[in-house]
């Protein structure tokens, strides 16, 4: 698999989404073999956070690690609410505990909140020198927010930035994502196949779909790695992250971007950023 760096760390272009995850016991046993599955087939970055399931997402991904967590690059995120050069220590030493591993290999400010970014990067910075976090990043920064943080005495340690990305959702090729390669940032690209929904529909990708003998989400996750960036699909069945990995492997042509580009324009002018 095709893969990329963030900081210091090579990853792998496609990693595994776990938003929703946990929540539900009866598909509990199904998601766990999921994500171990995705983990065989290269999948190795494994994306949480406290938010998800308030924390029980990271206890299934803790239980899902489990005896193979020196193959996983594990990323989690703090909340805004909680993002205080304190608040943001609390919350990865409680992440740390569902997880059941010593250190995050990332760890991301999911949005920018009411605390002062250099107060959220104290905390992170002290993570760091406490082994607890090998790196970390940010999430929902848009060109501005990232300038700021890049200004800052230590802004510069910053190695990753999530962010919405699919064919409904592209406004970031027109400066984000430039900004970002330039400045040697890695991209994660969050909701890759439209959380499911109407993209997977659209007659676009369905026809591109059917040319290549592969499924609209195929497509969908092929397209966003056309670009120099990390896609998180979150796949709840081990048939769905066997499709998603299958992906990394499908090449799309100009005739496939056109039809694509037809249904979903590119971005012609500065968009802001969209969030979930
Ligand atoms: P995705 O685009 O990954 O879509 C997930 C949905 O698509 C699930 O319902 C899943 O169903 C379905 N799906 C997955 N693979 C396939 C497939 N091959 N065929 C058909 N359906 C499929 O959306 P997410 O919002 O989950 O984004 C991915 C990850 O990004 C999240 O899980 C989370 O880790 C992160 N994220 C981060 C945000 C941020 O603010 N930083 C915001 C949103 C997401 P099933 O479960 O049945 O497999």
């Amino acid at each position: 698999m095709k893969t990329i760096w963030f900081g210091d760390r090579e990853v792998p272009v496609l990693g595994q989404g776990t938003w929703y995850m946990g929540e539900k016991p009866q598909k509990r046993a199904a998601e766990i073999a999921a994500l171990r599955r995705g983990v065989e087939l290269g999948l190795t970055v494994i994306d949480t956070a406290e938010m998800y399931g308030s924390g029980r997402s990271e206890s299934l991904v803790g239980e899902a690690i489990r005896g193979i967590r020196e193959q996983i690059y594990l990323v989690s995120k703090v909340l805004p609410s909680n993002a205080s050069a304190e608040g943001v220590v609390r919350s990865c030493e409680a992440s740390l505990r569902r997880l059941g591993t010593d250190a995050l290999d990332l760890y991301l400010l999911h949005w920018r909140g009411r605390y002062a970014l250099a107060d959220t990067l104290a905390g992170f910075e002290r993570l760091r020198e406490q082994g607890k976090i090998r790196d970390w990043g940010v999430s929902n920064f848009d060109v501005d927010d990232m300038e700021e943080l890049l200004a800052l005495p230590s802004g510069g340690a910053c190695v990753a930035n999530q962010v919405l990305y699919n064919p409904e959702n592209r406004g970031i090729e027109f400066d984000l994502l430039p900004w970002c390669q330039q400045q040697r940032i890695g991209v994660m690209a969050y909701s890759p196949v439209g959380q499911g929904g109407e993209l997977l529909q659209s007659a676009a990708l369905r026809k591109v779909a059917q040319k290549h003998g592969v499924t609209p989400a195929q497509v969908a996750l092929a397209w966003c790695l056309r670009q120099s960036l990390q896609a998180i699909p979150k796949a709840g069945s081990v048939a769905h992250v066997e499709e998603n990995a299958a992906a990394a492997e499908l090449k799309l042509d100009d005739d496939d971007l056109r039809t694509i580009d037809g249904a979903f324009a590119p971005p012609k002018k500065k968009m802001r950023l969209a969030m979930l």
